[in-house]
């Protein structure tokens, strides 16, 4: 018996079990980090198990078009790149599963941790790979016009909006990077702002407010996307709730959103080390926790790059670090 955490309710609960299995590297996730540690654990020789969870190939497999993940110059659609990656994790033994990890206790060695509320394994490294989700304002337009205009990675979907006119939501550091990474691809670039203040550091305000194609909107809420199959534009209230609401549409074509992103690390947080957002930390240079014996990779301890390739580097890295553990460790 031991006390753990329930994922979908997030409350501390207790379960009861006996240990099925015995794993020597157990990885939790299935995107870039997770296929990537699995790569080389596999060809460590550490037998790993994979959980994939709710979305096996992770993020990247509600995209179209990779065009940054070195090795393809044509570019790879997500789900495809995110088969090869299986496929190589497969052919060097990885076993890889459905389930979803909903509880952990990292007290000692071996890391218990229950799969899909019932069963519970046992592992003697653990390697977190559980990803960062994207937050959306909650619109049924956001889900109509996905893969249509709407993209919450300006990095990733930017190139596809040369010389068009976009708008970011938000007014935090990631909103005003995303708002200057797309002012230099860009016509033109709406930010809208739901506040008269901006949350990000002041260095950061100041290069956004010099950057002579960015608009800011203040106090702009969005209402809703319109267009014909794709995004052509933006309903916004303008001093939503005050006397002088007013509802203004903007023509755009790609609606971006930087309002946070939430680390999946919730079942985690009882043993790990986190930042006041949730993300895992590591020890610089290595994907070490406080926690000798886990180990995180991938955007669940990255709040800075958030891309395929720093996830599978980390991931990588993640699965020399188990190697080294076990050496010295066994
Ligand atoms: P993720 O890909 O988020 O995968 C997390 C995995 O963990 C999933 O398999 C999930 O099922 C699993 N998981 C979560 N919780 C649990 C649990 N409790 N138990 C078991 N499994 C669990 N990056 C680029 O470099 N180029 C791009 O063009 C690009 N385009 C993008 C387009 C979109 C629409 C989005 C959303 C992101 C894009 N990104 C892009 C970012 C990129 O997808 C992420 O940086 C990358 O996928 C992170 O990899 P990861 O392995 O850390 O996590
Ligand atoms: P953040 O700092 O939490 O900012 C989120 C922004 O989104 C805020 O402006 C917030 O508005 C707005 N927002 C939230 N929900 C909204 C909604 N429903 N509708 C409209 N707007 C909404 O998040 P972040 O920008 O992702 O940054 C996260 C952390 O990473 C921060 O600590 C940040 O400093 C750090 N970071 C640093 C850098 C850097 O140093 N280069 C880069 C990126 C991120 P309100 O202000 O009104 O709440």
């Amino acid at each position: 018996m031991f006390e753990s955490l329930n994922l979908s309710a997030g409350q501390p609960k207790t379960v009861d079990g006996e240990v099925t299995e015995k794993i020597k590297c157990l990885i939790i996730g299935s995107g870039p980090a997770g296929y990537t540690a699995a790569i080389y654990a596999a060809r460590a020789n550490l037998n790993p198990v994979m959980y994939e969870g709710l979305q096996p190939g992770g993020q990247l497999t509600t995209t179209t078009e990779v065009e940054n993940f070195p090795g393809y110059p044509e570019g790879i659609t997500g789900p495809e790149l995110m088969e090869d990656l299986k496929k190589q994790a497969a052919r060097f033994g990885t076993d890889i599963r459905w389930g979803l990890a909903t509880a952990a206790d990292l007290t000692s060695r071996p890391f218990r941790i229950t799969i899909d509320s019932s069963t519970l394994v046992e592992a003697e490294t653990l390697i977190i790979a559980t990803g960062a989700t994207a937050q959306y304002l909650g619109l049924p337009d956001e889900q109509k016009y996905a893969g249509g205009g709407v993209s919450a990675c300006a990095t990733c979907d930017g190139f596809f909006y040369r010389k068009k006119d976009v708008a970011v939501v938000g007014g935090g550091d990631t909103a005003l990077e995303e708002a200057m990474y797309l002012a230099g691809l860009c016509n033109k670039v709406y930010l809208i702002v739901r506040r008269d203040a901006l949350r990000a550091s002041k260095v950061m305000q100041d290069r956004l407010l010099n950057t002579p194609n960015i608009e800011v909107l203040w106090k702009h809420q969005t209402k809703g996307l319109f267009g014909d199959g794709v995004v052509e534009g933006a309903e916004l209230y303008e001093n939503k709730g005050e006397a002088n609401e007013e509802i203004v549409k903007i023509k755009i074509d790609g609606f971006f959103l930087a309002i946070g992103h939430k680390p999946n690390s919730d079942i985690f947080k009882e043993y790990l080390d986190l930042d006041e957002v949730g993300y895992i930390k590591t020890i610089p240079g290595t994907s070490k926790t406080n926690v000798p014996g886990v180990f995180a990779c991938g955007d669940v301890q990255d709040p800075h790059y958030r891309q395929a390739i720093t996830a599978a580097g980390s991931g990588c890295m993640a699965a020399i670090d188990a190697e080294r553990f076990l050496s010295e460790n066994s």
